[in-house]
């Protein structure tokens, strides 16, 4: 699964835009991921620019 470090997140919306799956959601300034959507792809931690996401097993 991600973990996301809500600390970190400053809600740029990358991975957002950038999943392939639309697994994460925003909403308002917190942003979800949907365990069931996701394939672990990892572009939403290639991308996040403050390094808010982490691949765990
Ligand atoms: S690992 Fe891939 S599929 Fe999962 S939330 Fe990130 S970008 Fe989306
Ligand atoms: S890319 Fe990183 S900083 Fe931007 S919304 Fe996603 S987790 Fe937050």
């Amino acid at each position: 699964m991600i973990k996301i470090d809500r600390y970190r997140c400053g809600c740029c919306g990358a991975c957002v835009t950038v999943c392939p799956t639309e697994a994460i959601d925003m909403i308002g300034m917190w942003i979800e991921i949907n365990e069931d959507k996701c394939n672990r792809c990892k572009a939403c931690v290639n991308i996040c620019p403050v390094g808010a996401l982490e691949q765990e097993q």
